[in-house]
């Protein structure tokens, strides 16, 4: 195709649209038939419109947010200007080996679980930062071995470059799906990145779920997390996804991810969501359900935030954000509950992260009822 005749990036996803799927990439056509296009992040500015204050860090992750969706047998894919892909698969060796024997499928997918891996993002006299790949090779190797418990695994890996279907270690990949597609997407084959137990230091039960779960009540939080038929067993009823990083919270932003990193969480985080219908409180940090430090409050409050700002972007429902809440009650209840959980200096804390993102400036720029 030259250059003349290309389609402009509307008139290719309408043309998308009208054929049903029906133009050829590669073998995936035969998944298409059903794929949802979801509105353009960033070529509309409706805050501007409606008078609300979103500051340049939140445009900027919008702008970069790139469109994912999955099709039927449960590939992620990657829209890009001219063409849908799947996302490269670089399979976790704990997926690859339990292929053989068909590894156990998810009934329902009810949370997605967000981790980082815990390695530094640039390697000592690296000159660029470390690829998704690395972080498979992680998982392949801990630095754990716990008797009967094989090597974890996670459903994608996320990194600090954009988007690539074709991937290697030197351009990056965005996102890489971990564990190969199941056939089926609404069953995808479990993973394991949660292992509830024992406190190691003090030998007393993992507290974090409970707490977690006391902070929603008190706030009236409705999640899935509370789901009965889930137990500890977090592993069955969820997606989860490692991404480069580590120390988020830890003197607060040094190890921040950039906004390219966070961007790409965020699309996948809104792909999960459109597929399975999850809310914001439906994504939780490792950190909420378990005694760990990643990702942590100030990264799950980011991209609460950056839920509730979508709504009016016209990329997720807004029932699904905000339920029976106006705008203003969701968006003061994501800072209370960090306000309720992040510790004796959570006030400190909110200042530092709220310089960044803006958010009660945003807040105050809502109407009281919308
Ligand atoms: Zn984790």
């Amino acid at each position: 195709m030259t250059k003349e005749n290309r389609l402009s990036r509307e008139e290719f996803l309408k043309a998308t649209y009208l054929m049903g799927g029906a133009i050829l990439f590669g073998g995936f056509t035969e998944n298409l038939a059903d794929f949802s296009i979801p509105a353009l992040p960033g070529e509309k500015d409706p805050e501007k419109e409606k008078g609300l204050v979103l500051n340049g860090e939140i445009k900027e992750i919008l702008s970069l947010t790139p469109r994912l969706s999955f099709d039927k047998a449960g590939h992620l894919l990657h829209l890009d200007d001219n063409q849908i892909l799947p996302v490269s698969l670089v399979q976790t060796g704990n997926d690859k080996y339990r292929r053989q024997d068909e590894g156990e499928k998810i009934e329902n997918v009810l949370l997605m679980i967000h981790h980082f891996d815990g390695g530094a993002p640039r390697r000592p006299f690296a000159s660029k930062d470390r690829t998704a790949d690395t972080t498979v090779y992680g998982l392949d190797h801990p630095n754990w071995s716990l008797e009967n418990v094989s090597t974890p695994t996670v459903h994608f890996c996320v990194d600090n470059y954009p988007v690539n279907p074709e991937g290697n270690k030197d351009a990056g990949f965005g996102i890489l799906q971990s564990q190969k597609e199941s056939g089926n997407v609404m069953h995808p084959t479990k993973g394991q990145h949660v292992f509830i137990g024992i406190n190691r230091a003090n030998g007393m039960p993992d507290i974090n779920k409970k707490n977690t779960l006391s902070f929603m009540n008190e706030l009236e939080i409705v999640s899935n997390l509370g789901d009965q038929k889930m137990g500890d067993d977090i592993n069955s009823y969820s997606l989860g996804y490692e991404q480069v990083g580590w120390y988020f919270s830890r003197s607060f932003p040094e190890h921040f991810p950039e906004n390219r990193q966070i961007a790409n969480v965020f699309g996948l985080s809104l792909a999960v969501s459109a597929e399975y219908k999850l809310g914001p409180w439906d994504n939780v940090g490792h950190h909420e359900v378990q005694e760990k430090a990643d990702p942590g409050d100030e990264f799950m409050l980011l991209i609460r935030y950056l839920y509730g700002v979508s709504v009016f972007r016209g990329l997720i429902d807004k029932k699904l954000v905000f339920e029976d809440d106006s705008p203003k009650d969701y968006f003061g209840k994501i800072k209370n509950y960090f306000l309720a959980r992040a510790g004796k200096h959570a006030a400190e804390r909110y200042k530092k992260w709220n310089e960044i993102y803006g958010m009660d400036r945003f807040i105050n720029s809502l109407p009281d009822r919308a």
